[in-house]
């Protein structure tokens, strides 16, 4: 596989790199001061996204765009560098509009939607005018196997009545979000991958109550993870995504890219950990030496550097095979890098933390945002262990082909 960037991606990444040094640095205390007022969507949000727009550098995420979606259509392994530049200011996917969990959502109605459901929620989503939430997680089961998933989808008439409680539900206080994607059981008797659905839920349906805004490790997230009830909620059916039965299905079709997406910016964030590491070891001294003097400060920084080259070829790798094969292609690949991406960022955080003494703990850093980031996204989008148990079955799965040749080294080792 050659992993070099094609002339397009890099001339892509310079024009990126230059908008973030231009309009996204320059602002990022002003977004603190903002958001710690209390005040969301921040003020210069929608200038930054429609020079963004204006610029070319909008809708990067989603390959198969129509003649008539506005977008720059890039596979995923070419996407995977400019989400990586994102990842640097976590706030600033949403001025591209390549923020999660939207991107995502925009994937399913891409794949799954009826024109009726584009038009209304799809065409609004890649012009940036809204934003959209989806909920899967409840507090009262277990929902990393989405079939415990218990929210009611009753079909009445014309209309289906949701009932149920989720949380977790990223985007949900965003003042701009105007739709939720629910996933429920219309059928709870049926086939177990069967029983679930998914409907789309404008925000303003009576029945909609948002409980609070989950703080992740004491961290307020001003777009949300909330908590949210579904109380005798009425939508048309028209509101089903595909059909009755489906549910399952597009929830595993919606992580595929979504969750590298995640890697991607996993990298992007671990990179200015390292930068921030190594130039603070470097104006700091003690006991009569720079802290990159020190062996174990310069071992955190080398070992830093291998495993962020690590997890990018991977992620790299598993790009280009979704690219070529599919998500589902790339199930073992996208598992792999969905369990190293997180605690590369988290390791490589703690490390530069510890570089800078107390420091690394304030808010005057962003690595304590860092941190958190990549220890919560080790259950977001599946946690680690069920991504392991994944990768662990299709290796004894493709091993079975192999048994044949271990046999005869264990023969051939006279054993
Ligand atoms: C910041 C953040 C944002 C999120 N955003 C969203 C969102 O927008 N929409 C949404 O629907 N959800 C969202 N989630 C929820 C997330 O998807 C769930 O937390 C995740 O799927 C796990 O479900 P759970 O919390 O119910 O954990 P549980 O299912 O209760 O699992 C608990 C633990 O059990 C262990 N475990 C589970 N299965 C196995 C196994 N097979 N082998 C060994 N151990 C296992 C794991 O350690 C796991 O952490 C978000 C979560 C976070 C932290």
């Amino acid at each position: 596989m050659d992993f070099t960037y094609s002339e397009k991606t890099e001339q892509l990444c310079a024009r990126l790199r230059d908008f973030m040094d231009d309009h996204i640095m320059p602002r990022i205390g002003q977004w603190y001061e903002e958001v710690h007022a209390g005040t969301y969507p921040v003020s210069f949000m929608e200038d930054l996204k429609a020079l963004a727009k204006e610029e070319g550098l909008w809708n990067l995420f989603l390959p198969g765009l129509r003649d008539d979606e506005p977008g720059t259509r890039l596979t995923n392994l070419e996407y995977a560098p400019l989400a990586e530049i994102m990842g640097r200011v976590p706030w600033s996917p949403e001025v591209f509009n390549c923020n999660a969990p939207d991107t995502g959502n925009m994937e399913v109605l891409h794949l799954f939607a009826s024109e009726q459901q584009r038009a209304q929620w799809l065409v609004p989503l890649l012009n940036g005018e809204i934003r959209s939430a989806f909920a899967m997680t409840e507090p009262d089961v277990a929902s990393s196997d989405a079939t415990n998933i218990q929210t009611a989808i009753r079909r009445d008439g014309d209309h289906y009545v949701i009932n149920g409680r989720k949380w977790f539900i990223t985007n949900a206080h965003h003042p701009q979000c105007k739709v939720f994607i629910v996933m429920g059981k219309t059928d709870p008797d049926g086939d177990i991958y069967r029983q679930q659905s998914m409907v789309l839920v404008p925000m303003d349906t009576p029945g909609v109550e948002l409980v609070r805004n989950v703080s992740v490790l004491n961290h307020h997230s001003p777009e949300g993870h909330s908590e949210v009830l579904f109380h005798d909620v009425r939508v048309p059916v028209s509101n089903l995504i595909g059909s009755e039965g489906d549910g399952f299905m597009i929830a595993q079709a919606r992580l595929g890219p979504g969750r590298i997406h995640h890697c991607m910016r996993a990298i992007g964030m671990a990179e200015v950990c390292l930068e921030l590491m190594v130039a603070r070891s470097q104006e700091r001294k003690t006991f009569g030496r720079y802290l990159h003097q020190h062996g174990s400060i310069a071992e955190w920084i080398a070992r830093s550097r291998i495993e962020i080259e690590q997890a990018r070829l991977l992620v790299l790798k598993t790009a280009a095979m979704i690219d070529e094969a599919g998500a589902r292609g790339a199930r073992k690949e996208i598992s792999m890098i969905k369990v190293i991406a997180p605690t590369l960022l988290t390791t490589v955080a703690d490390r530069a933390m510890q570089v800078f003494g107390a420091m690394g703990a304030s808010p005057d850093t962003p690595l304590a945002d860092f941190y958190t980031a990549g220890r919560v996204l080790r259950y977001a989008d599946g946690p680690d262990e069920v991504h392991l148990q994944t990768i662990a079955r299709l290796e004894l799965k493709e091993s079975r082909d192999s048994l044949l040749d271990a046999a005869r080294f264990l023969a051939g080792s006279g054993r």
